[in-house]
């Protein structure tokens, strides 16, 4: 493996941060490591360990096989519903608080940006906090629809209507909203500075946020232990711990 090596520091980070007068952060998956979720494109462990995600959490299955994918997705809910979130949520909170984040815009589904106290908050692909009747549109809330599952005897949760209840989350073959896809797209084409966090950047739309944000002569930072495809557009780009590399952004500002 190759040594990655840093470019810019915390500090330098920092020092941006307060310079800017727009900054958005673009979340993924490696921000909610540390909260005990594995990435949900690596190998899984456990009942699931041989299958694959993208085979099960489609909309496809759920359309033609709803006992399977809710077999798949009440698990899901299970291990996503008893996780917190970590520092690096909650540097973004006191970074919004401060006046320096605009805006989080997420590609995770744990809503654990909510949970930290994230005000200004876009979740491209939907969240578990709330899941859908697929026919009245009905909303309930995480732990009811876990109640609903395991009380059915095919663990498909049903409405009070009688109609299947799906995740509000966006499912493999299926669009992301538009309505927070035209909003994510307005941050970025405005901020002078996006900060992308745990994000392999390799999944569009929202990978494309960053050069949207560059193309308006904006800067990209990029905290994220692996590779990403953006790396030679980043100004900083670190590969530390993003627990570790957000604390010391906070602690140079304050
Ligand atoms: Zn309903």
């Amino acid at each position: 493996m190759t040594q990655l090596v840093d470019r810019g520091s915390a500090a330098e980070l920092a020092a941006l941060i307060e310079a800017a007068e727009r900054v958005v952060a673009l979340t993924g998956a490696g921000i909610s490591t540390a909260s005990g979720i594995p990435d949900f494109r690596t190998p899984g462990t456990g009942l699931w360990a041989n299958v694959d995600p993208m085979a099960i959490a489609h909309i496809d299955v759920l359309n033609q096989d709803p006992a399977t994918f809710w077999r798949f997705y009440s698990d899901r809910f299970t291990t996503l519903g008893s996780v917190k979130p970590n520092r690096a949520h909650q540097v973004l909170v006191e970074l919004e608080e401060a006046g320096r984040l605009e805006a989080v815009i997420t590609q995770n589904v744990d809503r654990l940006h909510g949970l930290a106290g994230t005000s200004e908050l876009i979740e491209l692909h939907g969240s578990i906090d709330r899941s859908p009747c697929t026919a009245c549109g009905a909303i309930y809330q995480l732990d009811d629809v876990r109640t609903r599952a395991s009380g059915a005897d095919d663990g498909v949760p049903e409405c009070d209507c009688g109609a299947m209840i799906r995740p509000g989350v966006v499912l493999f073959g299926e669009m992301l909203p538009q309505e927070a896809l035209g909003r994510a797209f307005e941050l970025a084409g405005e901020a002078d500075l996006i900060l992308c966090i745990g994000s392999s950047l390799e999944v569009h739309p929202a990978a494309g946020l960053p050069l949207v944000t560059a193309e308006r002569g904006g800067t990209v930072a990029i905290l994220t232990e692996s590779a990403t495809p953006l790396d030679d557009h980043a100004a900083i780009r670190l590969h530390g711990d993003v627990v570790a590399e957000l604390e010391a952004v906070l602690e140079a500002i304050s």
